[in-house]
């Protein structure tokens, strides 16, 4: 009896070593095919530390993973328990992103990227004041983040009262409005629909702001140490626009 429970052990054992053994090899193969260079170039994968190192390639490395998510292959990379942890000390995001509050603009998603890898300041309309300002420029200096994107959307609902100027604006709603207001006259003469305009108008004066802005954002952008551009996602298509006006004359890094 007991002879027969040896051998009915090891058999089992035996089993069981062979199904670890596929097991493992089963994930070894999955993992190569993740990680071959065809995997990522049909996927736009672009290196991360690459990014955070050049905002040129953290610009490209957006639009990767914003034709991802656009293409319905997203990856959603970096948001395991192993990234929490590496995630612990610190922090080296690759670009901050300035965008509307709007529920259907969720950073992360449609630039298909994860956690530790965007900063984010999020107002509606993305209307900055202080404490934006000063977000931003704890990101510039403290955590080297060298890629400012502003980001508008179409049918913001922020530009659109803007553009229809009701009346006795609630709290401080106006304040919103205010600021939006010198994108919709600048924009009211083009063809097209008047609230898209005035998006892009708008995103275009912030960039011109945020690049003029003392002490510190200006002197960096100048100086070719950061760059600062504009973009508008679609909320018809998912697809993120650069804005070609904010990515004329980047100037160059000079040289130590
Ligand atoms: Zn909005």
């Amino acid at each position: 009896m007991k002879k027969i429970t040896f051998v009915l052990f090891i058999l089992f054992a035996i089993v069981n070593l062979n199904v670890f053994a596929q097991s493992g090899k089963k994930i070894k193969k999955v993992s190569t095919t993740i990680d071959s260079v065809k995997w990522r170039a049909e996927h736009y994968v672009i290196n991360r530390d690459s990014a955070y190192a050049d905002p040129r390639i953290a610009i490209k490395k957006l639009m990767g993973g914003n034709k991802r998510f656009v293409e319905g292959i997203s990856i959603r990379p970096r948001q395991d328990a192993q990234t929490i942890k590496k995630l612990e000390n610190g922090q080296q995001p690759f670009a901050t992103i300035v965008g509307c509050s709007d529920s259907r603009v969720p950073n992360e998603m449609i630039f298909d990227q994860g956690l530790g890898d965007l900063f984010i300041v999020r107002t509606a309309g993305q209307v900055s004041a202080a404490a934006s300002y000063g977000s931003m420029e704890f990101a510039t200096l403290k955590l080297n983040t060298k890629l400012i994107v502003v980001l508008g959307h179409t049918d913001c609902g922020a530009v659109a009262a803007a553009v229809q100027r009701p009346e006795n604006v609630p709290g401080h709603i106006v304040t919103l409005i205010n600021e939006i207001k010198p994108a919709v006259a600048k924009s009211a003469h083009l063809p097209g629909d008047p609230i898209n305009n005035a998006v892009r108008q708008n995103v275009i004066d912030q960039v011109a702001n945020l690049r003029d802005l003392e002490p510190i954002l200006h002197k960096k952008y100048v100086d070719g140490e950061i760059l600062i551009v504009g973009a508008v996602y679609d909320i018809h298509t998912g697809k993120v626009e650069f804005l070609q006006e904010t990515l004329l004359n980047l100037p160059q890094k000079k040289p130590k």
